[in-house]
């Protein structure tokens, strides 16, 4: 479902990314690890385009973003993203701002659009807030709005950049228990993060990234239970 091909980015002399190959399947969830300046960002980034890759491939679904014939705002609408900070527009109710975006981008019209926006603040269980401005919010519900506004589009697979980093630590169960529901649902997923449990119990597989490289992809069980590189087993030990 998501395909990275030696994939290298740079930012001026600084490389980035130094030859990333990545598969994931239809279903598969995906955790990616690592230290801070590792790449991850930069990685999921070049996924859906967000950054333009300096050398090497990414699919989607079969089609190649990277093409340069390909209409990347039809396939970024495949791609979900949901980052650490959530992006909801402030000015907007809850509702609108599940609406709005299904509506400028799919042109999808009002009454649809508020039907899929309830349908997904329920999965997520915000139906109650549905009027509610962002800033009356938790950050935790924030970040589930976040997330129902990028279901609400129809992805095909989501990215989830370090989503519950920013969150008091009581209201990261609540945005992982959406994630694992995702997951359990079949969504392809690719989601870096540094909640090992989470990793652990919800990840088919897990990568560690370092200095721009994947060093180990396997199991949970493998990568982070019994990690076979010195500088996985390093990272590992400087969380606990
Ligand atoms: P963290 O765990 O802190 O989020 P990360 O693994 O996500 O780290 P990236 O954000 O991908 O790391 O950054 C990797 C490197 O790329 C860093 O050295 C960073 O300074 C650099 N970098 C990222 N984005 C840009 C940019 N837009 N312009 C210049 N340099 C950048
Ligand atoms: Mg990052």
């Amino acid at each position: 479902e998501i395909e990275v091909r030696d994939l290298h980015k740079s930012f001026g002399t600084n490389e980035v990314l130094r030859g990333i190959d990545l598969e994931i399947g239809q279903g598969e969830v995906v955790c990616v690890i690592g230290p801070s300046g590792s790449g991850k960002s930069t990685l999921l980034r070049c996924v859906n385009l967000l950054e333009e890759p300096t050398k090497g491939q990414v699919f989607v679904g079969g089609t190649e973003l990277t093409d340069p014939d390909v209409d990347i705002d039809a396939v970024r609408r495949r791609i979900g993203m949901v980052f650490q900070q959530f992006n909801l527009f402030p000015h907007l109710s809850v509702t609108e701002n599940l609406t709005l975006p299904q509506r400028r981008v799919l042109r999808r019209g009002k009454a649809e659009a508020g039907r899929v926006a309830a349908e997904n603040l329920e999965r997520v269980g915000l139906s109650e807030k549905a009027a509610a401005y962002p800033a009356s919010l938790s950050g935790g519900q924030q970040q589930r709005v976040a997330i129902a506004r990028a279901l609400a589009m129809g992805p095909e697979v989501m990215l989830f950049d370090e989503p519950t980093s920013a969150l008091d630590p009581e209201l990261v169960g609540d945005v992982l228990a959406v994630m694992r529901m995702l997951a359990d649902e079949g969504m392809t997923m690719m989601v870096v993060t540094h909640e090992m449990t989470f990793a652990r119990e919800v990840a088919d597989r897990v990568v560690f990234m370092d200095g721009g490289v994947i060093v180990e992809d396997g199991t949970p069980a493998e990568v982070i239970g019994n990690p076979s590189h010195e500088r996985t087993r390093h990272f590992l030990s400087r969380l606990l």
